[in-house]
């Protein structure tokens, strides 16, 4: 389905094109922690200020936010610095008291978005509304539910859509608190490439040793935008304190001598224009051979299922499979392959050999 979306650049919130950069603390804690740190943003050109104020806790009895009254902070903020405001929705109710205390944007949480009851309740309240959506990849790897919460907004009439890929939770413990889960967001922008997508490295990362390094990706991969939690003293947050920047070091990051690198999407650029067309064409010529080369070594494994088939003999053979598996591995780390490359790709070939032999052996 291709969705009706308005892009970022139009929302008027961000005045420089790329990266739309929202900043502010995981939670709203008191009035003058958020101005504090909102005036520390503002100076950078800060323009859309972030503050949870419904938080969700994987335990309970910790700090769950403020509530309402924290929205009246969010008020003072934008009467102060003339921010924009926004913060989590994960509720009907939630998006009527953002709507009620002119809230500018929302976004719906990674746990939020794997509920698809609620992210329907969360469209239906927003119906009629002018107000941005952003929407956290669930916490589990699954594009498709991701997606279809774009698209319940979407038919409720909400075209200021985006998402924020923040990674998802592994039982694995990683350098990263998230496993960054990259692939989830090239696929979603191969299947809805019209959908702006920020990126949160504070909760993927979840130190902040690792959120340049992370929003650098994010810009290498060409994401329009950027979430970073910032807070005006990160040691005495209530949430999320090993993670959030102070605006002086978000400062750093976007405009000091070691700030990230944004890369265009496209150029005019004759000479480039002429070099990557060349390399893009020499890409499709491999490309090519290579499909044709699968499907040789694919004909060949049918022969060998029938040959198998007319001597009785069982189709796996663990010892031929890992000795072909040992051996391409040395011959592409020799190759400057890794070998994780190797591995995954020649077990992918290896699962439909033995799926082409099992139709062979199961034909009459
Ligand atoms: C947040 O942005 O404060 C938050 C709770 O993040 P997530 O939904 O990604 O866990
Ligand atoms: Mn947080």
């Amino acid at each position: 389905m291709k969705m009706d979306i308005v892009s970022p650049t139009e929302w008027g919130f961000f005045t420089l094109p790329r990266p739309c950069v929202i900043a502010g603390p995981c939670s709203a804690e008191s009035l003058e922690q958020l101005l504090e740190t909102a005036s520390g943003l503002r100076k950078t050109g800060i323009n859309m200020f972030r503050a949870g104020v419904w938080k969700p806790r994987t335990h309970p009895g910790c700090f769950e936010g403020h509530g309402v009254p924290a929205l009246k902070w969010l008020q003072e903020v934008k009467k102060q610095t003339g921010m924009k405001v926004s913060c989590e929705v994960a509720s009907a109710q939630h998006v009527f008291e953002c709507v009620k205390h002119g809230v500018d944007m929302v976004w719906l949480g990674a746990r939020t978005t794997a509920n698809p009851f609620l992210v329907q309740e969360i469209a239906e309240a927003l119906s009629g509304t002018d107000i941005p959506v952003l929407v956290k990849n669930p916490v589990n790897p699954d594009v498709d539910l991701w997606i279809g919460a774009f698209e319940r907004l979407n038919k409720c009439g909400v075209r200021k859509l985006g998402a924020i890929h923040r990674g998802v939770s592994s039982f694995q413990k990683m350098k990263y608190r998230n496993d960054p889960a990259w692939e989830m967001a090239i696929e979603l922008r191969s299947r809805v490439p019209e959908l702006p997508i920020f990126a949160d490295p504070s909760h993927m990362g979840g130190a902040v040793s690792y959120v340049q390094e992370l929003s650098q990706r994010a810009l290498d991969l060409g994401f329009e935008g950027l979430m970073v939690e910032c807070h005006c003293k990160p040691c005495e947050a209530l949430s999320d304190a090993k993670q959030q920047l102070t605006p002086d070091q978000l400062h750093d990051m976007l405009l000091g001598e070691n700030r990230l690198v944004v890369r265009d999407n496209d150029t005019d650029n004759v000479s480039y224009r002429e070099n990557i067309t060349q390399l893009r064409a020499k890409i499709d010529v491999l490309d090519d051979n290579l499909l044709s080369m699968l499907c040789q070594r694919m004909n060949v494994s049918r022969q060998i299922g029938q040959f198998k088939k007319d001597n009785n003999i069982a189709i796996l053979q663990t010892g031929r499979w890992d000795s072909i598996l040992e051996r391409m591995i040395q011959r592409g780390t020799e190759l400057g392959l890794s070998e994780k490359f190797v591995r995954d790709f020649f077990t992918s070939i290896h699962e439909e050999s033995v799926a082409v032999q099992n139709r062979i052996l199961e034909e009459k």
